[in-house]
Formats: structure tokens, sequence, C-alpha cells
């Protein structure tokens, strides 16, 4: 099936206030326009550079770049001029980087709390203790980063149980954390979890945005 046809039954298989963002990592121009020109808007990438390249080259104005990458520090400054979200906050230094960054563009970044439910120790994110800890100290530092949620990965398995009570954890995490953190921010409401093999679990288990590259554009050649 093509590109713009897979988009179509994807969305048409979500609830509608569920968000779809096209993980077009490793995909060329060609597919992400082929995406846009089916009604797409959000796009994920995970590599700075790669993400500046297809940013110049697809001049559309409306389209949401979110960052879904290990994102080093030192490259923040390459994609915060016209990053919509960076979904893999995962240390207090990045966010701090983001902090500037936004200020020194004059404008306002929104961010993701990347969270480790996974078993894997590959998966990157905050631990839960760690994250609670940063806000608990580190919450009133920030002006022109937008909380916005949280974003996680499940375990890379065949055991839909043991998916499930990651994405359950996940989902209890961001309640807690909308209620002593951020029940003043209408922003903070985003549960990005789902990926094209257990996008389907994570709806079920609340998710509010799933981010889906293989079953809209293929396998990734690397
Ligand atoms: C690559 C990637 C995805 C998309 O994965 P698919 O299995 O191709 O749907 C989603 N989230 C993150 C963080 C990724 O790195």
């Amino acid at each position: 099936m093509s590109v713009s046809q897979n988009i179509r039954q994807i969305k048409a298989s979500l609830p509608k206030e569920v968000t779809l963002v096209a993980v077009s990592k490793f995909h060329p121009i060609e597919a992400i326009d082929e995406a846009y020109k089916a009604g797409q808007r959000v796009f994920g990438e995970s590599r700075a550079q790669e993400l500046v390249m297809k940013e110049k080259l697809l001049r559309y104005a409306d389209i949401e770049w979110h960052f879904i990458g290990t994102l080093q520090t030192n490259k923040v400054k390459e994609i915060a001029p016209f990053i919509h979200t960076i979904q893999s906050i995962d240390s207090l230094k990045l966010l701090r980087e983001v902090e500037k960054q936004a200020k020194k563009n004059n404008r306002k970044i929104r961010v993701l709390l990347e969270i480790h439910v996974a078993e894997e120790d590959t998966k990157h994110g905050f631990n839960p203790d760690e994250c609670r800890l940063m806000l608990d100290e580190n919450l009133g530092e920030f002006e022109n980063v937008v909380f916005s949620g949280v974003m996680g990965m499940a375990t890379f398995t065949d055991d839909e149980s043991k998916i499930r009570k990651e994405f359950k954890e996940l989902h209890s995490l961001f309640t807690e954390f909308k209620e002593k953190y951020f029940a003043d921010n209408s922003e903070f409401k985003t549960i990005s979890m789902g990926m094209s093999h257990d996008y389907h679990i994570a709806v079920e288990e609340g998710s509010t945005m799933v981010r889906i590259g293989t079953d809209i554009f293929g396998e990734r050649e690397y």
C-alpha cells in the first residue's frame, strides 16, 4: 500500500483525539511530501542534521516537527529556530540548553519528559525518581520551555501483558506529574506512547499521541 493509503487507514483506526506523529527518520523527502499531501502535518525525526536538512527542503509553513531521538546538547541550537516539540528530554542539562536556545530565538519550545519504563537498559529517559527530583528542584527555572507531557517506549517484546504494564506505568506517572506539578498548566496534556508494533495497546492504555514510522513508510534502510 502507498504512504497515503497507510496514513488514511491508521487515522481511521485511531480515536480522533489521538495525534498521529508520522516518524519519517531515514525516509526521503518524497515520502514526507506524499504524507503531507495526504493531510499529515506532524512528523517525527531522530537526528538533528537530517531534520535540519529536511526542514530546509520542505518549506511547508504548517508542518509540526517533533524531535524523538537522542539529542546532544550541542545540537539543540540547530533545531531551536523551528522545532515544535522535543519529545526526548532525558536530563536537566538538556532542558537547560533548550531553555537557553528557545530564549535566544525568542520562542517557546514544547517538551515531553521521556521516562524510562521499559525493561531494557538501552532505552533512554529519566528514571521516575530522577524525574520527580528534577521537577521538585528545578521546575521554577523554565520560562521558554513549555512542559507538555510525557513520552515513553515499552520493551520490544511479543508479551502483550508486559507492554501493557509499562504503558500503564507511564500513564500513571503522567497523572501524578499533572496533579503534583502541572495542575495549572493546560499545555501539560500529552501521553506520547505507541509505535508501529504496539500502538493499539498504547491507545487502549490512554495514549494521546502515537509515533508511527514503519507502518506508514515501510522498513527503514539504515
Ligand atoms: C523510530 C521511532 C519510532 C517509530 O518506530 P516504528 O516502529 O517504525 O513505528 C517511534 N518512537 C521513537 C522514539 C523512535 O525512535
